[in-house]
């Protein structure tokens, strides 16, 4: 506890657009793009905080406030501009350093809400997944302290597949879908680990760091 005459709370942001409102582009939560991150002037192309993209995958409009979102539709916006028309599809997540924890969430809960949170492991321990549900369909998903099970959280959010919460909960059953998704080339995060070697530099995250040593024994040996 500390003893303060005045504190200051600074929370939130708001997306800088007034250059494209200017512009007579579309603006209203950030720059309004297609899912290429396109805007309908075939010269200007929006991304990172800014962006609000329509996503494919959730079906909706998104703003993303997280680095590796920057990171990666930067570069997907680099290949529009070059006349490469692929949609961003990657959804979004972040991790972040909270003390001594370290988590990954991906998935996005959407405007429909959600319905529970269900926990697999005690989360007393400091140690365990997170998932949100929308009926029997897992929207997101967060793993605080256990590591290598991010891209199979990701899976089954982009396969929108129905779960049983108990189940889900139960660390001796083996999370749903995890032997296929384990045999699966295409993944989230699978490219995310990839960008955060490449841009270790310009991410100032403890646990970042702490992956690309090879992290901890006991960190990286953690069951999903
Ligand atoms: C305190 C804090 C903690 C964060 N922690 C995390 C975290 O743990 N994990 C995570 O994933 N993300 C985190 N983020 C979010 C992450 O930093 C952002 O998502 C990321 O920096 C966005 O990158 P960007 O390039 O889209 O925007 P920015 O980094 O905001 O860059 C935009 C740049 O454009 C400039 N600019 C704006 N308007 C104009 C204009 N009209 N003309 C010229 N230049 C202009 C700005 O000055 C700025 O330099 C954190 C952010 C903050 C503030």
């Amino acid at each position: 506890m500390l003893d303060a005459d005045l504190v200051v709370a600074g929370v939130g942001i708001f997306p800088n657009d007034d250059l494209a409102r200017e512009a007579g582009l579309a603006t209203g939560n950030g720059i309004q793009v297609a899912q290429a991150l396109g805007t309908p002037d075939p010269d200007i192309f929006a991304a990172g905080d800014v962006a609000n993209a329509y996503h494919p995958v959730l079906g909706y409009s998104i703003r993303v406030e997280h680095s590796m979102n920057a990171i990666q539709q930067g570069t997907l916006a680099a290949g529009s501009m070059l006349g490469d028309n692929t949609a961003y599809d990657r959804l979004p997540y972040f991790y972040s350093d909270q003390y001594d924890s370290g988590m990954e969430y991906v998935g996005h809960v959407g405007p429909g809400g959600y319905d529970q949170v269900v926990f697999r492991g005690d989360p007393s321990t400091g140690r365990y997944l997170a998932f949100w549900l929308a009926g029997d369909v897992i929207r997101a998903g967060m793993n605080v302290d256990v590591w290598d099970v991010n891209d199979t959280i990701a899976g089954l959010i982009r396969a929108s597949r129905t779960v049983n919460a108990r189940q889900l909960a139960d660390q001796d059953i083996p999370l749903p879908g995890y032997e296929c998704l384990l045999s699966s080339r295409r993944s989230d995060q699978e490219g995310s680990r990839h960008d955060r070697s490449a841009h270790a530099g310009q991410l100032p995250s403890r646990a970042h760091r702490r992956k690309l040593s090879g992290g901890t024994g006991s960190h990286r040996r953690q069951r999903g």
